[in-house]
């Protein structure tokens, strides 16, 4: 049987290119788009600006493909994380971080990762596959169903998502033309229609392909930063080897981005490793000509995991220290840490490393 195309993998412009190749105008792409993430339809017959003989084009030679009903566990916290199967079996999550004004929702863009970094229990999983397109934006698509279709689903947040991180499972840039497709899916008006300054991407450091991320689209950056020196990130994240933490520095202050904006870097504070006074000088000196916010997270213990959690008053005296240099420095609480949703706790069972 012939193998149908999922429309979801494409962006508008691609989607419009695909159309043309039907033999169809160049707006019969728009307009397909206009119809692909709306809420409620599932089927090519719904799309009801189309001509019959094109939709019975599109039946003939494509699919848009959605998720089945996913898994969902609540945490205490309000945290709600979707175990996701896709079509081959292996198994995603996506984290729905509900706040008063908010609803982030944290996305994988990979099944597993291969970057290995020490303190995180995706990395034990090993690289499985990457995300499609597709999949990538219908983890936004099923978490926005979920909200709509059930209003005591709403939890705290209002009833839509409003703000995406790619901080789940998988390194973004380790899938950079997936994620630059999805994003810029996600991006348009017809697509998600999710502003790009709502939108955050994640890397743990693949210093040459972060300029990418400022050139094709107009999202956040934030760096898994972890460590001030190269042999404290050598120890936590094996990409520090490749890609010392001067060349990352440099990709940094090479971000192309507006001026008002700022690199968000992740620093997650782990007990007796980095989490010193002469710790925080050398990040507050690394960062110095970088524009930047920093997070400071809580480290979620694992018992396969060696590291344990910085207190709080550890904590708040390495924020001093930041904060003093004239850093806006937040504290980010862990959150989702009962269901195993929290920040470098997702390892969906149910996957092997073996493609
Ligand atoms: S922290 Fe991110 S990049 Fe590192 S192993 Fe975990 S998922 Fe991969």
């Amino acid at each position: 049987m012939k193998k149908k195309t999922d429309l979801r993998n494409f962006n508008q412009e691609q989607l419009i290119s695909y159309v043309e190749s039907l033999g169809q105008p160049a707006f019969r792409g728009r307009q397909v788009m206009s119809w692909l993430y709306r809420p409620g339809v599932i089927a090519f017959d719904q799309m009801t600006d189309l001509a019959k003989e094109f939709r019975q084009v599109l039946n003939e030679n494509c699919i848009f493909t959605q998720f089945d009903t996913p898994q969902i566990e609540r945490s205490n916290d309000g945290c709600t994380k979707f175990g996701i199967q896709l079509h081959d079996g292996k198994m995603i999550e996506s984290v729905l971080i509900p706040e008063t004004d908010r609803n982030t929702l944290c996305v994988s863009s990979q099944v597993g990762c291969a970057m290995k970094c020490s303190f995180c229990l995706t990395g034990t999983m090993g690289f499985v596959r990457n995300l499609t397109p597709s999949e990538i934006v219908n983890q936004v698509c099923s978490v926005r169903d979920f909200l709509q279709e059930e209003p005591e689903n709403n939890l705290i947040g209002p009833s839509a998502i409003t703000n995406l991180v790619f901080m789940g499972m998988g390194e973004p840039l380790n899938n950079l033309e997936n994620l630059l497709i999805s994003l810029s899916i996600l991006t348009e008006q017809k697509g998600l229609n999710i502003a790009g300054r709502k939108i955050t991407v994640s890397t743990c450091g693949i210093a040459p392909k972060i300029r990418a991320i400022g050139e094709n689209s107009s999202v956040n950056l934030a760096i898994s930063l972890h460590g001030a020196n190269n042999e404290i990130r050598n120890k936590l994240m094996p990409i520090n080897r490749t890609y010392p933490i001067e060349n990352l520095m440099q990709a940094c202050r090479e971000f192309p981005m507006p001026k008002r904006k700022r690199i968000m870097f992740e620093y997650t504070l782990l007990k007796g490793i980095n989490d010193s006074d002469e710790d925080a000088k050398q990040l507050s000196q690394l960062l110095s000509d970088i524009p930047c916010k920093i997070n400071l997270l809580q480290y979620n213990e694992s018992p396969s995991l060696p590291y344990k959690s910085t207190s709080r008053t550890r904590t708040l005296a390495f924020q001093e220290i930041l904060r003093k240099a004239y850093y806006s420095v937040f504290i980010r609480n862990s959150r989702g840490g009962d269901i195993s949703a929290a920040c470098g706790q997702l390892a969906a069972k149910g996957n092997n490393n073996s493609i």
